[in-house]
């Protein structure tokens, strides 16, 4: 295949992909999608709906028990094995607290073994990047909710990786904070083009931060809707008081509510 052909194929696709649980329960069904290299995708869903299990699939963490899913035309184990072009960002920031906030970045780049130039230079670039740089020496505990999640976020990021996975990352902050850093992280997304995957219950968060937005039904989550989000980037916080913003925002939040009925 040429380069051009690889780069506009899709980077996730899932085809007729399910998940059922050894215990019976049927998280996933039938789930249609694909994912362009270098776009921002929302998943929302009521809570329970499989979104995570959705994540987690991506990732490799679980196998699909019906239909296919692949990451780069492999399966997703595959694909992350082969080399570290995933990185993840969870609610909970997951520090390790005996660690400064520069060693906590670091630990990606010490896992493969990257050597300490190249550490110290990955490093210096991603907490530049969260604004961090004058906390490096910083511990967990000595930091706000929302710097941990930034320190969580230096770390996904100093691997470069090519799909970043967001599981409900800005769930447990204040309302602030979380817009802050919905600020930052679709700044973040435009600098750099990653390819983005990011669940959450949030509508506004979704439609704010999206190309798309998908909405899944309740358990078994089934993909009901995919919204686009026609804004150019960047977004600044004016958007959210645009009438035309709102109303995607209402259009979201209907379709959400008419899949619980
Ligand atoms: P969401 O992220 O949308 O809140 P999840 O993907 O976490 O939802 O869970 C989807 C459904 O699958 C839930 O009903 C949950 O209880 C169930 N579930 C998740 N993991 C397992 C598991 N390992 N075994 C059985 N059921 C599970």
């Amino acid at each position: 295949m040429a380069e051009s052909e690889v780069d506009s194929a899709p980077l996730v696709v899932a085809r007729a992909a399910g998940k059922r649980f050894a215990d019976g329960t049927l998280a996933l069904q039938s789930i249609e999608l694909s994912i362009q290299r270098q776009e921002f995708v929302t998943i929302v869903g009521p809570s329970g709906c499989g979104k995570s299990t959705f994540l987690r699939l991506v990732a490799g963490l679980t196998e699909a028990s019906a239909g296919t899913l692949t990451v780069a035309d492999v399966a997703p184990v595959v694909a992350r094995r082969a080399s570290n072009d995933m990185a993840f960002v969870f609610q909970d920031p997951n520090l390790l607290p005996w660690r400064t906030v520069e060693r906590n970045v670091s630990l990606p780049l010490e896992l493969a073994n990257r050597n300490s130039e190249v550490r110290s230079e990955h490093v210096n670039t991603a907490l530049q990047m969260v604004g961090l740089e004058e906390f490096r020496r910083s511990f967990p505990s000595q930091l706000s909710g929302g710097m941990r999640m930034r320190v969580s976020i230096a770390r996904a990021l100093v691997t470069q990786p090519r799909l970043l996975l967001m599981d409900e990352p800005f769930g447990a902050l204040d309302e602030i904070s979380r817009l802050r850093l919905n600020e930052e992280i679709s700044e973040l997304w435009r600098r750099d083009q990653w390819t983005g995957l990011f669940v959450t219950h949030n509508v506004a968060e979704a439609v704010y931060l999206s190309q798309r937005v998908l909405v899944m039904s309740a358990r078994p989550g089934r993909l009901v809707a995919d919204i686009a989000v026609p804004f150019p980037y960047p977004r600044l916080p004016s958007l959210r008081t645009d009438v035309r913003f709102n109303e995607i925002v209402e259009q979201v939040a209907l379709t959400l509510h008419q899949t619980r009925a």
